[in-house]
């Protein structure tokens, strides 16, 4: 099936041109995007970005009401709070990571939404991100154990 040409960019190498298909003519990757399916790959980024954040800041909001509760009710449960601040410290510190991800994702989706194009420094940044996720993750279960 012939669909027009239309201007497309390779999500590979980041060649622009017009084309008919998704096989990229400089790498020969089959990621060579029209706008319309940028898009529609926007949608989804800004979809999971939300999703991301509103989950995290959910999860990190009820831990905060949790603890700062039963802090309240009795010396012991303060005791183990403090115990407990190194642990929690990594354990945000892994939501922020999560919630930067969620923010990068978003943006990206915004970027892509409106331009049509990739944005490689946010699509760099994400790498990024994902790189911090995984030493926090690592830390993280070093700590728990
Ligand atoms: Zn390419």
């Amino acid at each position: 099936m012939l669909s027009p040409s239309e201007p497309r960019q390779c999500f590979k190498c980041n060649f622009e041109g017009m084309g008919s298909n998704i096989t990229c003519p400089r790498c020969r990757k089959n990621h060579f995007l029209s706008a319309s399916s940028v898009r529609t790959r926007g949608t989804i980024l800004v979809v999971v970005g939300l999703f991301l954040i509103a989950l995290i800041g959910g999860i990190g909001a009820f831990i905060a009401i949790l603890l700062f509760g039963s802090a309240n009710q009795d010396a012991a449960s303060a005791k183990r709070l403090n115990e407990a601040i190194p642990v929690l410290f990594v354990v945000y510190g892994l939501f922020a990571v999560l919630i930067a991800f969620g923010l990068n994702s978003l943006l990206s989706g915004i970027w892509m939404l409106v331009t049509g194009r990739r944005n490689r420094v946010m699509f760099w940044i994400m790498w990024g991100l994902l790189g911090l996720l995984g030493i926090a993750v690592i830390i993280v279960r070093v700590m728990i154990k």
